[in-house]
């Protein structure tokens, strides 16, 4: 049996290290045992689904260096390996199931599931479908269907017994099924559901290993029964631990930059990150805490993976960074990805026409264009003291901004303007007035090129880390001696 895995992100937003963290262990696992590892787009969420996350998390994935044997871009046998494409194949499967029986047509309206939903929490019991579209003749549903009632198809569920999911690392897990509700496979316009896309495609995918993450452990009862369902055998199933804050929660953008692009914008290696990944619940047989993703593949052991909650903590993983930084680059070397890095002409001439006004003498372009070429600004809570605006002003205002701003699916100068035009009027504030804390927290001073422009250009994964350092630094400063003073 060739081993097959795959990696299934949904392109709904910056491309996430869990991601990188499952796709490292998928690209292992298959080429350790010289088999295929695949990657498709879970896109089926229409509404959150776009090109530009998709694009993200490709070149992301590429830029860690865990190739991929079939793709929505290489191609292969498969394709194609972007569910929104593949609407037709589901929806040939789940006519199988209702003719089958395994499946049935509910027509309930949202406002009765909603009443339904807040009745059982009234109750205090578990909110889940109570299966009445089930009890409907087969006329009765052939009514409702020639008269175009809107439907979903759900699945039938076992009320009662347990399912056994047999988990890689975890053995035998026994759920309830009880616990599981009468999942949909069809939503109303006719597109699947994660859960029948998830299983019609591994299927015919040919996956050999299902490696995700233990958030989807929950869900393993609906996938087994599909397989089941549908005659199919069930693949191997292994749910790795999730990665956490180092207090414990689950890694969140609020507590720790989560976006893969911001560790390559911050000047992380692509190699120190996937060995950091790396370490996340694995170690290497003999201990060593720097390797290669080849050294990584080539020992790689499930066995070896612990469950105890990884902590992704970046400070080690900037010490890690600092060791393949220092031990593996020659200065030639070094010089090289300094230049992919930022210190390139394209950068700079992004730079330039900012500038070009602004200076008589080349030598001050070192202090006026450092924070193009800085991560963190170790700014001080004072750096924001403002006759206008009082610090817990300035704070509301940086957290509606950043909400507006990771709305963005486009990051351009406009789409940029447009949210803070809109927060200052929102603020009854004058433009000008309004950005100066914006200008502190993202260029270090109020004196820097023009903000609109610079935050395009130092992209969106450093401005709002930035801005949310900015945010957090004035919420556990003590206030502000100028508050007194603001009118
Ligand atoms: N699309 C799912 C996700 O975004 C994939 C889960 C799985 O691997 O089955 O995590």
């Amino acid at each position: 049996m060739t081993v097959r895995t795959r990696v299934a992100p949904s392109p709904t937003g910056d491309p996430h290290v869990g991601t990188a963290y499952t796709a490292l262990f998928n690209y292992c696992v298959a080429r350790h045992a010289g088999g295929q590892f695949i990657l498709r787009i879970e896109d089926t969420d229409v509404a959150r689904s776009n090109p530009q996350s998709q694009a993200a998390i490709l070149e992301s994935l590429r830029w860690l260096g865990l190739e991929w044997d079939e793709g929505p871009d290489v191609g292969g046998p498969h394709g194609p390996y972007q569910q929104s494409l593949r609407s037709e194949t589901y929806r040939t499967y789940a006519a199988q199931l209702l003719e089958q029986g395994h499946a049935f047509r509910c027509f309930c309206t949202p406002e009765r599931l909603e009443q339904l939903r807040s009745a059982q929490q009234r109750a205090g019991v578990r909110p889940g479908y109570d299966g009445r579209c089930l009890e409907l003749s087969p006329a009765e549903a052939e009514t409702l269907r020639a008269n175009s009632t809107p439907f979903v198809v759900r699945m039938r569920v076992p009320r009662e017994g347990i399912c056994v999911v047999n988990d890689l690392l975890r053995g035998r897990i026994e759920i309830g099924w009880e616990t599981v509700d009468m999942q949909v496979l069809l939503k109303q316009d006719g597109m699947p559901t994660y859960h029948l896309a998830n299983v019609v495609d591994d299927r015919l995918m040919e996956i050999t290993h299902v490696i995700r993450g233990e958030e989807w452990i929950s869900s393993a009862p609906k996938h087994i029964l599909l397989y089941n369902y549908f005659g199919w055998p069930v693949p191997a199933l292994c749910h790795l631990p999730l990665l956490r804050n180092p207090d414990k929660s689950k890694l969140s953008k609020r507590r720790n930059p989560t976006s893969i692009l911001y560790y390559r914008r911050m000047g992380y290696l692509p190699e120190a990150l996937v060995n950091y990944l790396g370490l996340m619940a694995w170690s290497m047989p003999d201990g060593e805490e720097k390797f290669t993703l080849a050294q990584m593949a080539g020992k790689f052991d499930l066995k070896r993976i612990s469950l105890g909650g990884p902590v992704f903590d970046i400070k080690k993983l900037t010490w890690l960074n600092g060791r393949w930084l220092r031990e593996n680059l020659s200065d030639e070397e070094f010089a090289e990805r300094v230049q992919e890095w930022a210190l390139n002409r394209d950068y700079l001439m992004r730079i330039v026409p900012l500038v070009k006004s602004r200076v008589s003498l080349l030598s001050e372009l070192g202090p006026l264009t450092a924070f193009f070429l800085s991560g963190d600004l170790n700014l001080n809570p004072k750096d924001f003291d403002d006759k206008k605006m009082s610090r817990d002003v300035i704070c509301k205002a940086f957290a509606q901004v950043l909400a507006g701003l990771d709305e963005l699916v486009t990051w351009n100068k406009e789409a940029i303007t447009a949210v803070l035009k809109q927060s200052a009027d929102a603020f009854q504030f004058k433009l000008r007035d309004f950005l100066r804390p914006f200008y502190v927290a993202v260029a270090g001073s109020t004196t820097s090129t023009p903000l609109f422009d610079s935050m395009e250009i130092l992209g969106r994964d450093l401005c709002r880390v930035r801005l949310r350092r900015a945010l957090e630094l004035l919420q556990t400063a003590r206030p502000a001696t100028t508050d007194a003073e603001v009118d």
